[in-house]
């Protein structure tokens, strides 16, 4: 499985997905909490396809690869740096109290029909945390995170 076997399929489900969420019109107050995952205490999990095109079609990221704590396409003002990339975890996730009620719902329709995608094509499941792909990728050379302030003295 590449990215460019999953790009069409996974751009066409994103895309149905975001409009299932944008009628739902959950308020984003930029607060950019969503992407400072232990301060909120979340986890983004994604499936192995979503990390193959978030890892080929995001641009370079702006933050060091640290545990889990954020994402490193958070730039420094909070703002998602990978948005066309971004997997449907994170399309999906607001911070509006208002929305909290409707988001479970578009969750499990949208992750069952990526599960259906998935099983049809034969691609690999591999749902696990951001941290786990992207450490993946890096130690096979395919994610270049820029080094840490530590690393670099
Ligand atoms: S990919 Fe974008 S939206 Fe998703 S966690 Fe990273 S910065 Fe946030």
């Amino acid at each position: 499985m590449t990215a460019d076997d999953v790009r069409d399929p996974l751009r066409i489900l994103y895309r149905e997905l975001d409009a299932a969420v944008a009628e739902a019109a959950p308020v984003c107050a930029l607060s950019g909490r969503c992407c400072r995952f232990e301060e909120y205490g979340h986890t983004l999990f994604l499936s192995a396809p979503e990390a193959a095109l978030l890892l080929a079609d995001a641009p370079p990221p702006s933050r060091p690869l640290d545990d889990g704590q954020t994402c490193p396409w958070q730039d420094h003002a909070g703002r998602c740096t990978a948005r066309e990339a971004r997997p449907l975890g994170c399309r999906v996730y607001f911070c509006d109290p208002a929305y909290e009620g409707r988001a479970p719902e578009i969750t499990e329709r949208f992750i069952s029909r990526m599960k259906a995608l998935v099983a049809d094509r034969g691609w690999p499941w591999g749902y696990g945390p951001l941290r786990d792909h992207l450490r993946e990728a890096a130690e096979n050379g395919g994610f270049r995170p820029p080094p840490s302030p530590a690393a670099e003295s």
